[in-house]
């Protein structure tokens, strides 16, 4: 079955190498099929031309080439976004979002199938856990989205995994993903430019403190005490709101890295100017900077989105009153529902 074979997008570079060095093949071909995944993003072995028959032997025989095929793919009529739904070998599928606004092009990307926190108004968390991506069906999908964009002779500088799923639940694989990703033969993303977003898993935020871990971080919020962030992320009953606050100052004192807070806006809910405030004194002190998100609708919550007037608002009480950078996420890619948590897979095949 192919399905046992490797999967050539699980591989780093370095293990792709010494894979060849084990099938007493030269190093020069690895680094040339390493170009073909990562850089040309061929879709088949068999427009890899420029491998000599001995090498297409064994990579048929051995390895396979997990592209993830485009069960649907779905523009928006803001001319910014655009949905892959990608189908997986086990015929699951997650959704991969293109989005080429503010003036760069960013892939969105999933790390589970689903996703085990089930934050209430998230629909990918209202669809339930199945289960982690690979590595390399995390890779593939930031490939998938390079092989479209060459067409343009554009390329993917920005990825963001904030798609479908928990980053820190699939640490491992997620940290592979972002190591290939980041690889100067291949993709060669910047590590300012891979951000990582948790709910608030604690273990992992110290974990990616202590590796030192090249890449940006954002910490999903939403809410400045332990009660109201419960009522919203289930995960916070497990890591509470200090003992995450005190992890966030670890990994800014380790890393020297600012975090970027997320925050859902919620009409009525948590986005006042006390509300605001209370961000502002909980990260006073702290390298921040804090991302607002007017509410994107799902079939599952039925909350209300912030108006734009109140979002600026809330923005200005945290810069003058904390002097702390605010930025309004654009709502784009919304009647498409590839919004912020709007991912989901209705039904599984
Ligand atoms: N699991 C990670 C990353 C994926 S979600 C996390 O939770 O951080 C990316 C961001 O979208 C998170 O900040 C999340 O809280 C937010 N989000 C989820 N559902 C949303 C919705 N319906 N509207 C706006 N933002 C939402
Ligand atoms: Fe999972 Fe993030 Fe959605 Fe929460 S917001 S359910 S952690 S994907």
């Amino acid at each position: 079955m192919s399905a046992e074979k490797a999967n050539l997008f699980d591989l780093t570079r370095e293990e792709l190498t010494a894979l060849f060095a084990r099938w007493e093949l030269s190093p020069v071909h690895a680094a040339r099929l390493w170009k073909y995944l990562y850089w040309d993003c061929a879709d088949s072995f068999a427009a890899m031309m420029d491998l000599p028959a001995k090498v297409h032997a064994r990579l048929a025989a051995e390895t396979r080439l997990g592209l993830l095929p485009t069960a649907l793919e779905t523009d928006s009529s803001d001319g910014f976004t655009r949905k892959y739904l990608l189908e997986l070998t086990d015929h699951e599928k997650i959704e991969t979002v293109l989005m080429r606004y503010t003036g760069r092009v960013t892939a969105c990307i999933s790390s589970q199938v689903g996703c085990a926190m089930g934050c209430v108004f998230c629909a990918t968390g209202q669809m339930g856990y199945t289960r982690h991506l690979t590595p390399g069906e995390i890779t593939a999908q930031a490939a998938h989205v390079q092989r479209a964009l060459r067409v343009h002779g554009q390329r993917l500088r920005n990825v963001v995994l904030m798609g479908m799923g928990e980053p820190l639940h699939n640490y491992d694989a997620v940290m592979k993903a972002v190591d290939i990703l980041r690889d100067q033969n291949g993709l060669s993303l910047a590590a300012d430019r891979i951000t990582v977003s948790t709910v608030g898993v604690v273990p992992g935020i110290l974990r990616l403190a202590a590796e030192q871990r090249p890449m940006n971080l954002a910490v999903s919020l939403h809410a400045a005490t332990q009660a109201g962030r419960a009522a919203l992320v289930p995960a916070a009953r497990k890591w509470q709101l200090d003992e995450l606050m005190a992890a966030c100052r670890t990994y800014s004192e380790t890393t020297g890295r600012r975090i970027f807070y997320e925050w859902t806006l919620i009409e009525g809910k948590n986005d006042s100017a006390d509300d605001a405030r209370a961000v502002g004194a909980l990260l006073r002190g702290l390298p921040a900077q804090v991302n607002l998100i007017p509410l994107n609708p799902t079939n599952g919550y039925n909350g209300v989105p912030t108006h734009l007037a109140a979002a600026h608002h809330f923005q200005r009480v945290l810069k003058e009153e904390f002097d702390l950078p605010s930025t309004v996420r654009q709502r784009r890619g919304i009647d498409i529902a590839a919004g912020c948590g709007q991912l989901a897979v209705a039904e599984k095949a």
